[in-house]
């Protein structure tokens, strides 16, 4: 697998998608989703000079992390289960997975114990599909939204969402523009909330994300392959 081809391909394109969009230089970050992978494939994107990685399993990542250079960010992608937050928050550097009001506040206690403020983003079911996990944007929203901001350990870097299942590109771009507004609403709202992240985009989709507005795009089989 030529990862390191794959992780200059990926970063080229980005670069030439900020530029072609009028986007900022450099605004938009690659997260490499590592999910299955084995750690030589981490480490071989490392020295690459991939520094962000995402896993989907807190169990997958605590046997993997403590390979990594310290240097190496830790985001948590996948659904994260109420008896798994307190592994969750010693492990990962960034919980982009974060559905319900509940799972925040026990990220805030896990972390008080620790005595640490863990980065998150709150996950947002934009295209409403039922198969999905996140929150619904609607009017509870800003309430559950307002309620978060203001717990003590946690610090809220961004909204992240998946674009919806289909291959219909406008469709998609949609729900990556949905996204943008309600990121753009709160900024609004909520003065001391500025400059904040959209985890957007994905494989099949980041070059659409980036165009709606993304500031991470999650990239897993293009870099190191299908997964099984
Ligand atoms: C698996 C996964 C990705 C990466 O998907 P690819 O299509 O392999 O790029 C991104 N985001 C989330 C939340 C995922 O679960």
């Amino acid at each position: 697998m030529a990862i390191k081809e794959n992780i200059n391909k990926i970063n080229i394109e980005i670069t030439n998608a900020e530029l072609r969009f009028d986007r900022k230089q450099g605004i938009v970050k690659l997260l490499a989703v590592s999910k299955t992978k084995p750690i030589e494939l981490l480490k071989e994107a490392y020295e690459c000079g991939q520094r962000i990685f995402g896993e989907n399993k807190v169990q997958e990542a605590e046997l993997k992390f403590p390979q990594m250079p310290s240097d190496t960010e830790f985001h948590m992608i996948g659904h994260l289960q109420s008896n798994k937050v307190s592994k969750a928050c010693k492990v990962f550097t960034c919980i982009q997975s974060v559905d319900s009001l509940k799972i925040a506040k026990k990220i805030n206690n896990c972390c008080k114990e620790l005595g640490k403020t863990m980065f998150i983003y709150l996950d947002i079911n934009i295209s409403t599909d039922e198969n999905k996990t996140g929150f619904e944007n609607n009017n509870d929203f800003l309430n559950i939204f307002e309620e978060i901001l203001s717990l003590s350990n946690i610090e809220v870097k961004g909204l992240m969402c998946i674009g919806a299942y289909t291959d219909n590109v406008e469709v998609i771009k949609k729900s990556f523009t949905d996204l943008r507004e309600l990121l753009d609403l709160l900024h609004l709202k909520f003065p001391s909330f500025k400059e904040k992240e959209l985890s957007m985009g994905m494989s099949s989709d980041y070059i659409e994300a980036i165009e709606m507005g993304s500031t991470m795009v999650r990239v897993g089989s293009s870099i190191f392959g299908h997964r099984n």
